[in-house]
């Protein structure tokens, strides 16, 4: 294990995310690895552990003032052995080759989760969407598919959503994907329900999240009902986050975007909800403006000199990071263990560092990894190419049973592979271990490919 980080820290200086992202999953599965020592000769750490393919281009596009601006897009098609190279597409000024492939990495473990045939992969660019107009965006959608769409395809490699990539964005890359292939077929998800999209698609992340805790809390005969939860971002995961901890009886007091966060004492309900939903998805606005109009919330702003997060220094039962990766680090971990919070579910990608995960495993606090946790959205994705390969559309109540059957069994998988390899309870272990096992063996079906 050792002699693999030292090899991607040599060979791949620089990308911290991605050795994060590699170490948090050597460190879980040194067990199979013990017992199978067919993977070691076979290399299949070093080969997992390398993209099958890196796709990095150019993105010129111009703005309304006719400057012209060029941003770097990536594609990362991390591994094909379970299906088609699935994963979301980020536009955030932030992206860089790390990230792209600490999310990749990831992607391929959560898909092999949700027992449907996926591969892994990731992509975006280092484009700030924030203040564009919807003719800029467009331009910018449009050249970057440009490039990308001679590498993917509806078996090939189906991107989605993620930050800053929602329903308008996946509608002009489609748009034009479909004009340049002139084919109209399944090859991103996340469209809109009248040209493709899925029933419960928005929806599917966050009340994944939710629903996989509720497995958690029902393993100890709790439930969601009259719990405080801390939510953080205020996009796609977070909106439905919210909307199913109500729906289950629970309470959020806390929502946020990069410029800062909001604390509700009185609770977040359905209308503010409403209002949060307008704000963020038509307006796009900031979440400052939550609390002029509802003025018992109280705005803390963003303060990168601190060396933890307010947010996360509040009473609660349940903290749900929703918005980006490494959100929550050591202090704040401490912050919400002294406050009471007995679990955390990640519907960020890696939201939390490993000196979190360590306090939350060490104080018995029921932690849901993000492969695990947040894997419903990519789920509901598969759902998406199922029904458009069938020419069919599932009506609401199919598709989210088949997602809350999915995210049971998620769970289900999680406790027994742990239990399976002597760490009983330990989520983390149990996603990276089942993850790794399906995937490992399709490879080695394959052969050296
Ligand atoms: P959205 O773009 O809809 O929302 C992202 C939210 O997080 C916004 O509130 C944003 O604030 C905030 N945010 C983003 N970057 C930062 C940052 N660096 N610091 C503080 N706040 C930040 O994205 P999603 O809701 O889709 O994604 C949220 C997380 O969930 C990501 O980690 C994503 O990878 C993960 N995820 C998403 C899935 C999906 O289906 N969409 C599936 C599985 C995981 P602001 O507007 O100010 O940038």
């Amino acid at each position: 294990m050792t002699k693999i980080m030292e090899q991607i820290m040599a060979r791949d200086p620089g990308e911290r995310e991605f050795h994060q992202a590699v170490a948090e999953v050597l460190e879980t599965v040194q067990p199979v690895l013990d017992r199978n020592p067919e993977y070691r000769q076979a290399a299949i750490l070093e080969r997992i552990i390398e993209p099958e393919r890196v796709i990095q281009f150019r993105v010129p596009w111009m703005d309304d003032q006719g400057q012209v601006h060029v941003n770097r897009g990536f594609r990362v098609e991390m591994n094909s052995a379970l299906g088609p190279y699935k994963g979301g597409l980020r536009f955030h000024p932030s992206v860089t080759l790390s990230i792209m492939k600490f999310l990749a990495f990831e992607q391929v473990f959560k898909n092999a989760l949700t027992t449907l045939p996926l591969g892994g992969g990731k992509g975006g660019a280092d484009f700030n969407p924030k203040g564009r107009s919807d003719n800029e965006i467009m331009r910018f959608c449009q050249s970057f598919m440009a490039e990308l769409f001679r590498h993917i395809g509806p078996n090939t490699d189906v991107p989605a959503g993620d930050i800053g990539v929602g329903a308008r964005e996946i509608g002009f890359l489609f748009g034009m994907y479909k004009r340049l292939r002139n084919e109209f077929t399944g090859v991103l998800t996340g469209k809109s329900l009248n040209w493709g999209g899925s029933l419960i698609r928005p929806e599917a992340t966050g009340y994944g999240n939710v629903y996989f805790v509720a497995a958690m809390l029902a393993e100890r005969q709790e439930s969601l009902a009259g719990k405080t939860c801390l939510v953080s971002g205020s996009g796609n995961v977070a909106q439905f986050t919210v909307e199913k901890i109500l729906h289950l009886g629970g309470r959020v007091v806390t929502l946020s975007d990069s410029s800062g966060f909001i604390y509700d004492e009185e609770g977040i309900d359905a209308a503010k909800l409403a209002f949060v939903k307008e704000l963020k998805n038509i307006q796009r606005g900031r979440i400052l403006e939550y609390a002029a109009r509802y003025p018992a919330a109280v705005y803390t702003e963003a303060d990168g000199s601190l060396d933890h997060n307010p947010l996360w220094d509040h009473k609660a039962d349940c903290a749900l990071p929703c918005a980006t990766e490494n959100e929550i680090n050591g202090r704040d971990a401490q912050n919400l263990i002294n406050n009471g919070v007995r679990l955390v579910s990640e519907g960020a990608n890696m939201p939390c560092t490993p000196e979190a995960i360590d306090l939350f495993l060490d104080n018995n606090i029921l932690y849901a990894p993000g492969k695990a946790a947040n894997a419903g959205g990519v789920a509901v994705s598969g759902l998406e190419m199922a029904q458009n390969s069938m020419r069919l559309n599932w009506p609401r109540e199919e598709v989210d049973s088949r997602l809350q059957g999915i995210m049971k069994s998620i769970h289900r998988t999680c406790l027994e592979a742990a239990a399976a390899h002597g760490r009983p309870g330990n989520y983390l272990a149990g996603a990276n271990i089942a993850g790794f096992l399906k995937v490992v063996n399709a490879m080695l079906d394959q052969g050296l490919v």
